[in-house]
């Protein structure tokens, strides 16, 4: 594959496999070692053999690191101890007196650490409550740097026209940041659609398995990847070398879990529409949903994230506890459902009115669709449902 930009040659399905340059090239072996080393004998003064120390770089994260740049398209990489120390580092871009927007629902520890983090070093934000492109217009005001947003926007699912918002903010000089962690670049590219940077947490999909932190960073543009470079050894919170190999291995079978994800997320959401128990359901998957005609411009599918509320005359306690194959945790994205209760777990760092003027209900269900056997999931939530009518 020879460093080759695969992406251009193959089709992302074997760019999963094989970008990154994966082939060991002083063994042959086809999987990167894990390079557990912390520092690399130099072979005199000034003369190294492209290794240093593991903080500035490590040849098993370099593999990751080229992998995810050029899934999403950018021209730069950076694999992070955790989906928020990618975001923190991305963050540090900005100086005192700068304005980051972001979308409503972002992620609840995006919110936590600008509100009380990054505030505390004079960088602020405003929410942005509203997905019209005009409303973001009028929102940029003289001091705004940087809008950073998702779509789908958890838990709500709403969908953002990243292109149509790119445009928008580059007409004012502003960076688009997107956190691509619910559909992954399998199912939506943000660079292709206008994006300066893409973060994602791959503790969720691209790792798969519910078994690792970590997160990724990629940027469209030399200047940016220079300064994050300098970032990410400056303030240190590097991915280790297992982890980069666990991360490796996780996106290796990307395009083959996410079909199975989306195929059943789909069923779940006709079997939830059909159902006399239930109020709502947020899946831009479904042809009824106010983010399906935008999604389907700009991503594959709809995901495999949905969330619904249950109908007066449910104990929501019932219902989780009733629950038998499918687990009450954080988290999402991983060959096993998950449910999650936002407005006490994912997103109880939100302030309570912000959550409510979101949208963000008490009796909101969030259900991460993992690749079970569909009939298995349904039997599980139908069950539970039935449970919990009082
Ligand atoms: C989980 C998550 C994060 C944070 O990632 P960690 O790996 O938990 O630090 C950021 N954004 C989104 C959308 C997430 O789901």
């Amino acid at each position: 594959m020879n460093n080759t930009k695969t992406g251009a040659k193959y089709s992302l399905k074997t760019a999963l496999i094989h970008a990154g340059n994966q082939i060991d090239e002083s063994t042959g072996a086809v999987n990167v070692p894990i390079y557990q080393t912390s520092t690399f004998k130099q072979d005199g003064l000034g003369k190294n053999r492209g290794f240093e120390y593991s903080r500035t770089g490590n040849p098993t994260r370099k593999v990751l690191e080229d992998l995810i740049a050029e899934l999403e398209g950018g021209v730069a990489g950076f694999a992070f101890a955790s989906g928020m120390a990618a975001i923190t580092t991305v963050l540090s871009l900005y100086r005192s007196g700068d304005r980051i927007l972001i979308s409503r629902n972002v992620y609840g520890g995006t919110f936590r650490v600008l509100d009380k983090v990054f505030r505390n070093f004079g960088i602020e934000y405003s929410i942005l409550d509203s997905e019209d492109p005009e409303d973001l217009r009028a929102a940029i005001t003289d001091d705004v740097k940087a809008i950073l947003l998702e779509s789908p926007a958890n838990p709500l699912m709403s969908v953002t026209d990243i292109g149509a918002f790119a445009k928008v903010a580059h007409e004012k000089g502003v960076k688009v940041i997107v956190d691509n962690t619910f559909m992954t670049p399998y199912i939506q590219r943000p660079i292709e659609l206008g994006a300066d940077i893409v973060v994602h947490s791959g503790t969720k999909y691209l790792g798969g398995h519910s078994d690792l932190v970590a997160g990724l960073a990629v940027v469209n543009d030399e200047e940016t990847a220079e300064r994050l470079a300098f970032l990410q050894n400056a303030t240190g919170g590097v991915l280790q070398p297992f982890d980069s190999f666990l991360l490796i291995r996780g996106i290796k079978t990307l395009s083959v879990r996410m079909d199975r994800h989306v195929e059943n997320a789909k069923r779940i959401a006709e079997y939830l529409r059909a159902s006399e128990d239930v109020s709502k359901i947020f899946y831009p998957g479904l042809e009824t949903d106010p983010g399906h005609a935008i999604n389907s411009k700009q991503a594959r599918n709809g995901g495999a994230m949905l969330s619904f509320e249950l109908k007066e005359g449910h104990d929501l306690n019932r219902f989780f506890e009733s629950l038998e194959l499918i687990s009450l945790a954080e988290s999402l994205g991983g060959v096993e459902s998950l449910v999650c209760h936002p407005s006490t777990m994912t997103h109880a760092s939100i302030p309570e009115e912000i959550r409510k003027a979101v949208g963000i209900t008490d009796g909101l269900i969030r259900l991460s669709t993992g690749i079970e056997d569909v009939d298995d999931i349904i039997s599980d939530l139908d069950n539970a449902i039935r449970k919990s009518r009082i």
